[in-house]
């Protein structure tokens, strides 16, 4: 018998290596006890949470959490059954008007994650003779939704718009084609230059999905995404997004104003094959979405916690993704996987936690300490989370820059 599994062999080497230096193990957090959106026990210690996506702060909103309890007395624990089939309930539908009204668009489906929402979007969307073309930074779950798909596939370089024409070009001008693009990229949190790239994909006439999971609650006058705050609404064909970011839930979603929308809930097999949101979930993530149309002042607020920890990282020396703060998520750059590691496991040490990230999630060779803020953070936490992370970096060994 073959081993199947001896091929990730290198990887639990790896894996064992890191631990063995002494280092916490990065994917294997327990939270003991969640006190709030930016604050859990970790390990009997105190911790301040920057790397959860918890952007607007609703896990713990009072009207979420009651809508959540009422729908589980009302319809119980779970649907047991697909959308298609027993799984649609009242709260479903009660979620898709909700996010109707929040995106201002005609159709709305809601799925079990956001994986499966680009999973089934990107793989139905285009099939055998049609063309995908994606930015070589996706999500994995656009990447998965290539595979599962009979198009060809088009990798440009990262928010590349002279590379987007090129490839746009080659392509056969009658053949279908979809251009997926993010608003927010997760990895650097940079946001896509979407002017530039619709023009240049509907010149081409591809239709447009956008994937607004880390750019839905805070970016634009309605907290759409990054697509409403550029201008771009009415060329983007498709939004997909998930409620496991500013909603503070779990599911995922796709909205549109294409008039041949509704026949998508019986074609889309990660829709249609698979058992529908537990009623608590999608009426937690109704109030939610209500809630966010009108939060213009948590918007504000999280704008300024993020200048102030991109500020604050930037003048103690430390190397940042981006020049200035684009998104929510703020990127330390780091020099190589042994120094992210301990970085990472003296922050937590030290009561903060991020994120850890490295090829394959990161780009080949880019190494990230990520950090997400909450619109609920403090100046004071952003403040100590500061102090911790120049106390990490000295403990770390890791070389500071003068900053500019
Ligand atoms: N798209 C992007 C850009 C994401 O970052 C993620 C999750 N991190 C998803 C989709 C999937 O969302 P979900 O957690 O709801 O599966």
């Amino acid at each position: 018998m073959t081993d199947l599994l001896s091929k990730f062999d290198p990887l639990i080497a790896e894996h064992a290596g890191l631990l063995s230096a002494g280092i916490r193990d990065p994917f294997g957090i327990v939270m003991d006890k969640v006190l709030s959106p930016t604050e859990a026990i970790i390990k009997g210690q105190h911790t301040i949470l920057l790397g959860t996506y918890n952007y607007m702060g609703m896990t713990f909103d009072p009207d979420v959490v009651a809508a959540g309890q009422a729908a589980i007395r009302d319809y119980g624990a779970g649907t047991t059954g697909s959308r298609v089939l027993n799984g649609t309930y009242q709260t479903h539908k009660e979620c898709e008007e909700a996010l109707k009204d929040f995106y201002g668009m005609s159709h709305a489906m809601v799925f079990s994650t956001g994986y499966q929402a680009n999973l089934g979007m990107v793989s139905t969307l285009a099939g055998k003779g049609d063309f995908i073309i994606l930015d070589a930074d996706s999500h994995a779950s656009i990447y998965d939704g290539c595979k599962m798909s009979n198009a060809d596939i088009v990798r440009f370089r990262h928010n590349d718009a002279a590379d987007l024409e090129k490839r746009l070009k080659r392509l056969p001008p009658e053949a279908g084609k979809l251009v997926v693009l993010e608003g927010v990229y997760s990895m650097l949190g940079d946001i896509a230059p979407l002017p530039e790239l619709v023009a240049i994909a509907k010149a081409h006439g591809a239709m447009l999905l956008v994937d607004e999971a880390h750019g839905m609650g805070f970016f634009g006058p309605n907290g759409r995404g990054v697509y409403e705050e550029q201008g771009v609404a009415d060329d983007v064909d498709f939004v997909v997004g998930t409620f496991s970011k500013s909603v503070g839930t779990v599911g995922g979603f796709c909205v549109s104003n294409h008039p041949k929308f509704e026949i998508l809930r019986l074609v889309c097999r990660p829709y249609t094959f698979t058992a529908s949101l537990p009623p608590a979930v999608v009426a937690s993530a109704a109030t939610s979405i209500r809630k966010l149309m009108t939060a213009h002042d948590k918007r504000a607020r999280l704008w300024e916690a993020t200048r102030r920890l991109h500020g604050g990282l930037k003048a103690r020396g430390f190397k940042l993704a981006t020049e200035t703060p684009e998104s929510a998520i703020v990127s330390v750059l780091m020099p190589d996987q042994e120094t992210t590691a301990l970085m990472w496991s003296t922050l937590i040490e030290l009561g903060v936690y991020v994120n850890m990230s490295r090829p394959p999630a990161t780009p080949a060779g880019v190494f990230l300490l990520r950090c997400s803020i909450c619109a609920l953070h403090s100046d004071a936490q952003i403040d100590t989370v500061l102090g911790k992370f120049e106390q990490a970096a000295q403990m770390a060994n890791l070389a500071l820059h003068e900053p500019a």
